[in-house]
């Protein structure tokens, strides 16, 4: 069974939400789409000149604290960027370093990739809390170097939808029986979905991802999901994910900030991923 959690939420609200902004840049491109070419780098650079700033200025006005996952690919090229994203009190966390996907790699490289990533985030003061894998997907050894190198949270997996849970590790996967997983880990899991990441929906990408859909459909299907965890009123979570080279577009900026507005309404604790991690709980 699966050990899920709770959020004590703030009095007055009603729901935890983190708008995680995942600040890939070229890495994406680089790393898990593998187009190096001039106009796929210059559409990372757009998510860091032009949609980094926007969506600042966008959280600025609300006041919403949010959380950025950053690969170490994008701090060394774009390093006053993310300093600007820390000093306007955003939370920062791990995002590999070019956007690698981790699944088949060997313990030793994965390893390797992580202590990179570390290791551009310290350059700019960063110790990370919460890990999210740029690929979201693990390899059979990614939970335990986890917890190996002290992170407090991970936000990759995808075993529940509005509530935070601890994750087991896969010890076997059999095609003939059960599968065997080990006990909980102590990292706690904020979970994501793609159903609540800008990037399928919006993105073209000739060959791989058609994209282009209505922002309303987005502004729809998000709503609804945010309502539902909304109305629990137990301790639920609403973790959505955004790119910078994504919603800073200008089509995708006043339907973020309708939704902002919506869930303030409605009382949406906007916090980092480490303070929602410092308000789990388990309830037995
Ligand atoms: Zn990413």
């Amino acid at each position: 069974m699966q050990v899920t959690g709770k959020v004590k939420i703030p009095n007055g609200k009603r729901v935890a939400v983190n708008i995680g902004c995942d600040f890939d840049a070229a890495s994406v491109w680089m790393g898990s789409i593998k187009r190096s070419s001039p106009v796929y780098l210059s559409r990372g650079e757009f998510g860091a000149e032009v949609g980094a700033p926007r969506l600042l200025k966008l959280f600025d006005k609300y006041q919403i604290k949010t959380t950025w996952f950053i690969p170490g690919h994008t701090v060394d090229t774009h390093t006053d960027v993310c300093k600007e994203v820390f000093a306007r009190g955003h939370e920062i966390g791990h995002h590999g370093y070019v956007h690698e996907d981790i699944t088949n790699l060997s313990y030793e490289e994965e390893v390797k990739i992580l202590e990179m990533g570390l290791e551009s985030l310290a350059k700019i003061g960063i110790k990370p809390s919460g890990y999210r894998s740029p690929a979201w997907d693990y390899s059979p050894n990614t939970l335990s170097i986890l917890e190996k190198y002290g992170f407090r949270y991970d936000s990759s997996l995808m075993g529940n939808d509005i509530y935070p849970y601890r994750p087991r590790p896969v010890l076997e996967v059999n095609m003939d029986k059960a599968n065997v997983f080990g006990p909980p880990s102590s990292i706690v899991e904020f979970p994501v979905s793609w159903f609540l990441d800008d990037f399928p929906t919006q993105e073209f990408v000739l060959g791989f991802l058609e994209g282009m859909r209505s922002t309303q459909e987005v502004f729809e299907r998000w709503k609804a999901i945010f309502d539902y965890a909304c109305d629990q009123e137990d301790g639920a979570c609403f973790i959505l994910t955004l790119h910078p080279q994504t919603s800073g577009r200008a089509h995708m900026l006043p339907m973020l900030e309708r939704l902002i507005q919506h869930m303030s309404e409605k009382g949406a604790w906007f916090a980092t991923l480490d303070e929602i991690r410092n308000a789990y709980y388990e309830e037995n």
